[in-house]
């Protein structure tokens, strides 16, 4: 289990790494109405390109733009940024012979509530990345 910790760090880190590629630009979804063509384009919009209007026979579907405008680097930034402070907050610390939790399972130094490390944030936390490697089953919040 202490390997929980930097492995969700190196998650947030690859997710920033690449983020951080493409900060400048914004990941915006638009609707727009074609009159001559009687029809309804939907279209994402990377920076100053729009992606998916001209797909031919396999256009970006609507909900395909939504979700990937949804993934603005922006927005990828300011989660990593919040998950880190999650993880600041929810540190193991050892009492006895058992980890618990800092945010969680101690108060003044004492363990106050039976919250073991990880704690269920903690394992919250990595499990979007459950598809990555290194994941163990044992992190599985319903483990
Ligand atoms: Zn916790």
């Amino acid at each position: 289990m202490s390997d929980l910790i930097p492995w969700i760090c190196a998650q947030l880190d690859e997710d920033e790494r690449v983020a951080l590629a493409v900060r400048d630009q914004r990941w915006v979804y638009r609707r727009s109405y074609d009159n001559a063509a009687d029809q309804t384009d939907h279209v994402l919009i990377i920076g100053d390109r729009a992606v998916g209007a001209d797909f031919g026979d396999d256009p970006l579907r609507p909900t395909e733009a939504e979700h990937a405008a949804l993934h603005d680097p922006a927005r990828v930034l300011a989660e990593v940024a919040a998950k880190r402070r999650i993880i600041d907050r929810h540190q193991p610390i050892e009492i006895i012979d058992a980890l618990y939790c800092t945010h969680c399972g101690v108060l003044g130094g004492q363990r106050a509530r039976d919250v073991n490390w990880p704690c269920p944030e903690i394992l919250d936390a990595a499990a979007p990345y459950a598809d990555r490697e290194g994941y163990r089953e044992e992190w599985r919040p319903d483990a």
